[in-house]
């Protein structure tokens, strides 16, 4: 079969051997492997480069991989803060980021990540880097919820905005899609937002927060 584009990316870059160890920790522990793609991951340790945030929020930890990703891009003083439902997928996680020596660094709540991103907003908490990564169907009401904890110029990424395909197809119905679908409009749309959409691997959308004086235009 004829590689896909993406596996010919892949094979340009040498095996990660600290990812690799992430992604088998994960497999140990039965959970799922539905970590970000490698060349996300990549992405992700970029975008957190250029835009050096101070404070990152990560809606969704599973096992770390996307938090390690996060964590290489961050300066001395960033931090990472991590919502997970699961105790278990956060105590893996944590343990990666220790492992990584990210220890110092990450923090995780565990617990649903709306109630959690509300409580947060209550705190008067703000972040300037968001990775949307957890239940699909909440991802309009994440979106919502970053915009009310960004910090002008913050940018909001968000993994799985096309479901494999099914976020595409009109004869597909069901309510996480039908989410999907929800989420990529308002990502197209909102004024608030300066946006991308980016169809490779299972697709990622890229937004960045308007600063005030921006919104009139
Ligand atoms: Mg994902």
């Amino acid at each position: 079969m004829k590689p896909t584009a993406e596996d010919y990316i892949e094979a340009c870059y040498a095996e990660d051997t600290q990812l690799q160890a992430v992604l088998a920790r994960i497999d140990a522990a039965g959970m799922p492997q539905i970590s970000v793609d490698p060349g996300y991951g990549r992405l992700l340790t970029l975008l957190v480069l250029m835009c050096q945030p101070k404070d990152v929020l990560e809606i969704g930890a599973l096992g770390g991989y996307s938090g390690l990703c996060l964590a290489r891009g961050l300066d001395a003083a960033g931090k990472l803060l991590s919502l997970e439902l699961q105790p278990a997928y956060a105590q893996l996680a944590a343990e990666t980021m220790r492992a990584c020596g990210y220890g110092e660094q990450v923090q995780y709540r565990i617990g649903d990540a709306k109630a959690s991103m509300r409580q947060l907003a209550e705190e008067g908490r703000r972040f300037d880097f968001f990775f949307i990564d957890a239940e699909k169907k909440g991802y309009p009401a994440y979106l919502e919820l970053a915009l009310a904890l960004a910090r002008p110029g913050a940018l909001i990424v968000a993994d799985n905005v096309l479901l494999h395909g099914r976020v595409a197809d009109p004869l597909e119905r069901a309510g996480h899609v039908q989410a999907l679908r929800e989420f990529n409009a308002a990502v197209a749309a909102d004024p608030r937002l300066d946006s991308a959409i980016l169809p490779a691997y299972d697709g990622l959308a890229i937004a960045r927060v308007k600063a005030a004086g921006q919104l009139a235009d």
